[in-house]
């Protein structure tokens, strides 16, 4: 029986032909959804037996998403107890006092102890704390370049990229054009408005970690041209951030913006 560690693993053995028939808008969602157990490969009636009969069994174990995240931030709390959080305090560009690291998250302050213990005016969410806590163990406090890049521009994107856009982008822009005006109310709650950037119709620059800003830029659709939603990030990201953690940190928002445009009366398509 073979094995899968990805959800890419998995889309490599699909036609690619994206025909719905699984009942997933795209062979890459469909890929998704059998990582995380909620699909199995002979769903996709395209594959061939022998196929399916390979990886029977081997891609429907993983850990969901949530207790993985709790494994590893258990992982990571370790990793902080190992560190010198002043001088990680010092590179970072954060303050340290009262024997803890405090930056700002998404506006919010953000502490970490010397044993890993987080206290902050954010909802405690893996999404954030996963990256928070890379940040302070691994990020190099590499000022930022105001260069701004797309996610298969910054290293090890490239192949990552195709599900950040299915996870991240296609969700984000499924938002705004099912409400932009909703849409943009969201965003202004945790992000900085910037004029006439590229002409979009809408741009937002977030802080979730200090030295890891996000740009959203929303063109809405008009004269028979579709809508478009782009990610973009300083080119330094990766000195400060690991490609995981990146990922990690445009999907959760994207869960967030989302969870607040429904309570707010969203009505998706
Ligand atoms: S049925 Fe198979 S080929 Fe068609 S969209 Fe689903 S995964 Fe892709």
């Amino acid at each position: 029986m073979s094995r899968t560690s990805s959800p890419m693993e998995i889309l490599k053995l699909l036609d690619k032909s994206n025909c719905r028939k699984c009942g997933k808008p795209t062979c890459m969602a469909f890929a998704v959804a059998v990582f995380n157990g909620q699909k199995q490969l002979a769903e996709c009636p395209m594959l061939e037996g022998s196929v399916v009969e390979q990886y029977h069994g081997s891609v429907a174990r993983h850990v969901p998403l949530d207790q993985d995240l709790n494994v590893t931030i258990e992982r990571l709390k370790k990793g902080i107890a190992a560190i010198d959080l002043p001088s990680s305090a010092r590179r970072l560009g954060a303050t340290f006092a009262d024997e803890k690291l405090t930056m700002k998250c998404l506006g919010r302050d953000f502490s970490v102890d010397a044993a890993g213990n987080i206290t902050t005016g954010l909802h405690v969410h893996g999404w954030i704390v996963v990256p928070a806590l890379n940040y302070v163990i691994d990020g190099a406090g590499t000022p930022l370049s105001g260069d701004w890049v797309s996610y298969r521009q910054l290293e090890a994107g490239q192949a990552r990229y195709p599900l950040f856009a299915q996870m991240c982008e296609k969700p984000c822009q499924k938002l705004a054009d099912a409400d932009t005006d909703l849409f943009e109310d969201v965003l202004s709650l945790f992000g900085s408005p910037i004029d006439n950037c590229h002409s979009s119709d809408l741009s937002f620059v977030f802080y979730p970690l200090p030295r890891v800003p996000i740009l959203i830029r929303y063109w809405k659709a008009e004269d028979g041209l579709e809508s478009n939603l782009s990610f973009l990030f300083d080119s330094t990201t990766t000195e400060n951030l690991n490609i995981e953690s990146v990922y990690l940190l445009g999907t959760g928002l994207v869960i967030m913006f989302e969870k607040i445009a429904l309570k707010h009366g969203l009505q998706l398509p």
